[in-house]
């Protein structure tokens, strides 16, 4: 016998990450391998670096732009970072996860607070880099940055990691796959959450006779 499907909310996984610790690298291959996620591109008012394309990387748009949008209450979040605002889409959202998709924002971690407020059931990942020096290492490495610019997000990167006691999982990046495959299986765990299941197959739950939580 069929029954309705209830509603399928896809998940929600928020990554945060001091700015160099590998959070784009990581999202990037997640995303190569797994087709069934979705990334929020973010609007912000920062300048486009070398190889960043419009509406792929972000949404670039101008202060004034950002602050009507703002204004008309078009983000689900949105924060200043190291001089710059940034925003998350707040109908791309919404519409992903109404189609039941898994989303993925890729944002600070003002942005997560304000985000968990309208989806408390949303997984927050952190992403550590192995060692200070690392992340200053790295953020010379990939050259996109001035160095004044890189002063200003390395002096940032205590304050933001000391809020990653309020994420569900922390990844260390030190080796590149074993981050990726750690970045997997918190997906496909997430996935195998009862009410993620239930969802996705509820004829077969019924047929089993196991009913959907009171919650
Ligand atoms: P990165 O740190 O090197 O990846 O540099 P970016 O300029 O791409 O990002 C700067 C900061 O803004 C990071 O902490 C991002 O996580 C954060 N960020 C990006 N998009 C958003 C967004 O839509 N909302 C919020 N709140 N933060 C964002
Ligand atoms: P974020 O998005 O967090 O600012 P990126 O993904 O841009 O960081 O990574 C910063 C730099 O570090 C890039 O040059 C990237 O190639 C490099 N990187 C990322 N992960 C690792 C890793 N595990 N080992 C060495 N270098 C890495
Ligand atoms: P970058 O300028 O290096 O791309 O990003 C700097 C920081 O801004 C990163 O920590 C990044 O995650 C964050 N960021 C990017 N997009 C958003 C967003 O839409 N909202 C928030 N709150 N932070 C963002």
């Amino acid at each position: 016998m069929t029954v309705s499907k209830p509603l399928q909310p896809g998940t929600l996984f928020v990554i945060v990450a001091p700015s160099g610790a590998g959070k784009s690298t990581l999202v990037n291959a997640l995303l190569s391998k797994d087709s069934n996620i979705q990334l929020s591109i973010s609007y912000t008012t920062r300048g486009p670096r070398e190889g960043e394309v419009n509406g792929l990387s972000y949404h670039f748009i101008t202060v004034d732009d950002f602050l009507e949008r703002q204004n008309n209450q078009e983000f689900i979040e949105s924060a200043e970072v190291h001089g710059n605002y940034y925003g998350t889409s707040k109908s791309w959202i919404n519409q992903a996860l109404a189609n039941g998709r898994d989303v993925l924002l890729e944002i600070d971690w003002q942005g997560a607070q304000q985000v968990r407020m309208h989806f408390p059931n949303m997984i927050g990942i952190f992403i550590l880099p192995p060692s200070l020096t690392a992340l200053q290492e790295r953020l010379h490495k990939r050259g996109t940055d001035s160095e004044a610019v890189i002063t200003r997000r390395l002096l940032a990167a205590g304050g933001e990691m000391a809020h990653a006691p309020e994420f569900e999982y922390v990844i260390i990046n030190e080796n590149l796959d074993s981050a990726l495959n750690q970045l997997s299986c918190i997906v496909a765990a997430a996935r195998l959450r009862f009410n993620q299941q239930f969802s996705r197959q509820p004829d077969l739950f019924y047929d089993l006779g196991i009913h959907a939580k009171a919650n």
